[in-house]
Order: structure tokens, then C-alpha cells, then sequence
């Protein structure tokens, strides 16, 4: 079912999860086991990330270093059919502009509407590891309202290949990102609303925020949203910090603020236990907070903190 269908049919609020495909080599069954666990909460959807494939050095017998591309977690796809065959409920996967040729695009969302998936996030991605810019490859989308652009032409039958005999009409319901603290590459925040609203002007039904720790950034983001025109459920994007290395590596990863009043809650605790504690309780404060405010839904990232997210949605919900 399309998200986009499932909201306007339920008034009642529910939740997303978010998980990431395992490293390559690794089994799928841990990340099944998350998802029987987190079950418990009738999650209509389950997003997919996608990661592209990055360079690393490796030595060679002879003593060179060799650059080598490596994908470390692939299986989005095989992920999100195995999630509707097993769960029997809606998957999103990912799609990225970096790293696709617009016909490796067209090829994926065949495949995608074949396994009978509704719904994309459609994302720019970010430039592999070790590279300041992103660069799209030679004929593939510079930016994810390219994506859109390509997806809502399928969605109209019209493929990269002109003479298509009665081409079939796909069914995806768009996501994007938002980002209630601005796009790290934005230089204000103007200059980002005005892209997001060009990607919603662009047939993105949608918008999933990044995660955040402080909600008045989110609620003046919808304002901003709304004062601009963008009319479209926005989704807030929640996770708990869990340790207190999380407390300074999201900031750096993710471009987001960590209020003082939270920092000094963490900086107090005398071992991870505790910062889970807290931050299981700083994301049930703002959880309640967003239902109260009327958001039709709550995302939760839940790598590495899967635990912590069920205890927060039971608390919650
Ligand atoms: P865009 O909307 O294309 O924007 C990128 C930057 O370019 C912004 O600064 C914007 O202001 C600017 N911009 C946009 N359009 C134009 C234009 N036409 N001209 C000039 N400037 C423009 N990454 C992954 O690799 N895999 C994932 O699975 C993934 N999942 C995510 C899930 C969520 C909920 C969020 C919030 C992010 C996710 N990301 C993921 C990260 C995302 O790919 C990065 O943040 C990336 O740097 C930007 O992607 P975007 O789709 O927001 O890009």
C-alpha cells in the first residue's frame, strides 16, 4: 500500500521503523529478529536504507595499496521483499541518485514494482567516504528531484526508451528527506526550503525529516513548510542516544544539534546504562510532545538502538 493512502485512511497515529541491510558476509537473521521484536507495535511501514558502494585502500602482496570499490551493505531489495514475504507488511526501500546510471535506475524500480513495492524514499545520497563532493555518475540524477523527475515519469509510463509498446504504468508513492536543522551542504536555510519545495512541486507526496533532539526545530520547520506551501505530511525522524560516544558522533555524522539541557543529562551519567536511560526518556518526552502537536506518524532510525526504540514506542503508544 502506498504511505501516502495509508495516512488519509488512518487518523490514528503510528509508527515507522527504519533499519539498515547487515554488513556483507553477515547473516540476515539478527536483523530478523529485531524486526519480530519491534512487530509488536503493528509498524504498517519498515524503510530500507540503501548504501552505495565506497573506496578503500587495500595492500597488495608486493606492498602497493590498491583502490578498491566495496559495497559493505548490500541487499536492500532482497531485504524488502523478504520483509513483506515474512511480515506481511509494506516495505520502503532507499534509492540514491550516487552511483546509478539513470537505465541502472529505471532497471531498479522495474524490479521494485515487479516484487509489488508502492513506495520510495527517493535520495541524492552522499558523496562515498573519503570525497568532499558528491558527484553523480556520468548519465545518472544530480540531485534527488531527479530522481523524483524519473520516477513520476514511470509513474506516467514514460521510460528512458521512447518506442515502448504501451508502457506500463508504475505506482510509487515519494518520499524525500527534509532536514528541520538544514542540509549540511545548504548554505542557510532559505536556500534548502526553497530545494525541498521544488521536490515536493515535483511530485514528492511525502517528507521524512532527519533526526532531531530539540522539537521547536521541527515544529519551525513545519511552520516554515507550511508558510511556503509545502502541504505535505512531514514526518518527524527520531532516535535515542544510547551512549555517550553517540552524543558526539551524531552531531559530527548528521549535522545535528544536541540541546545543552540533554548534553548535560548524558554528561552526568556514570556509564552507557544510564545514557540509555536518559536518552530513552529525552525520546519519550519528545515522541508525546509530536502526538500532541498532531503528527500522523513517528519515525524511528533504530541502528544500534533497536532495544531502546521498543521501549520507547511501548512507553509511547
Ligand atoms: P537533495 O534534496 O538533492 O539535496 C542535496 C543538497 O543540494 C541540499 O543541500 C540542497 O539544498 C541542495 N539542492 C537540492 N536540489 C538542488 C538543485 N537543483 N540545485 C542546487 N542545489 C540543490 N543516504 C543514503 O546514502 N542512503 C540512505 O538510505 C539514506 N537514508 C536517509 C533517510 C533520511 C530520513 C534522511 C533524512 C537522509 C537519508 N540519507 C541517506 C542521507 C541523504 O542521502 C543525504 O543527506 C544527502 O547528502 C542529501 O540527500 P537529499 O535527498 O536530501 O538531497
Amino acid at each position: 500500500m502506498q504511505f501516502c493512502e495509508y495516512i488519509k485512511k488512518h487518523d490514528n497515529p503510528f509508527v515507522t521503523f527504519e533499519i539498515l541491510p547487515p554488513l556483507k558476509g553477515q547473516s540476515i537473521n539478527l536483523l530478523f529478529d529485531i524486526l519480530e521484536q519491534l512487530m509488536e507495535f503493528n509498524p504498517p511501514f519498515v524503510n530500507v536504507t540503501y548504501h552505495r558502494s565506497e573506496y578503500v585502500y587495500k595492500k597488495r602482496e608486493n606492498g602497493f595499496l590498491e583502490k578498491v570499490s566495496v559495497r559493505k551493505r548490500p541487499g536492500t531489495v532482497g531485504i524488502c521483499a523478504s520483509i513483506m514475504h515474512r511480515f506481511n507488511i509494506n516495505s520502503v526501500p532507499h534509492l540514491i541518485c550516487g552511483g546509478f546510471t539513470k537505465q541502472e535506475t529505471e532497471d531498479a524500480l522495474i524490479d521494485l514494482h515487479y516484487i509489488g513495492i508502492d513506495n520510495i524514499l527517493a535520495l541524492r545520497g552522499d558523496p562515498p567516504k573519503n570525497e568532499r563532493e558528491f558527484i553523480p555518475e556520468p548519465d545518472g540524477n544530480n540531485y534527488a528531484i531527479d530522481l523524483i523527475r524519473q520516477i513520476k515519469n514511470m509513474n506516467n509510463g514514460i521510460y528512458l526508451e521512447e518506442d515502448l509498446k504501451n508502457p506500463l504504468k508504475t505506482n510509487f508513492c515519494i518520499g524525500v528527506a527534509g532536514y528541520p536543522e538544514k542540509h549540511f551542504e545548504a548554505p542557510n536555510m532559505h536556500y534548502d526550503m526553497k530545494f525541498l519545495k521544488a521536490k515536493v512541486d515535483a511530485g514528492a507526496d511525502y517528507i521524512v525529516t532527519q533526526m532531531f533532539f530539540d522539537n521547536k526545530k521541527y515544529f519551525d520547520f513545519v511552520n516554515n513548510c507550511r508558510s511556503m506551501g509545502i502541504n505535505v505530511p512531514i514526518i518527524p525522524g527520531l532516535k535515542p542516544v544510547t551512549t555517550k560516544k553517540m552524543a558526539q558522533t551524531l552531531p559530527k555524522v548528521f549535522h545535528v544539534e544536541i540541546p545543552e539541557e540533554f548534553y548535560n543529562e548524558i554528561d552526568k551519567c556514570k556509564n552507557d546504562s544510564e545514557v540509555t536511560e536518559a536518552g530513552i526518556e529525552w525520546a519519550v518526552k519528545q515522541s508525546r510532545e509530536l502526538l500532541e502537536f498532531g503528527v500522523p506518524s513517528l519515525h524511528y532510525f533504530t541502528l544500534e538502538t533497536s532495544k531502546a526504540v521498543a521501549e520507547i514506542v511501548r512507553k509511547v503508544f
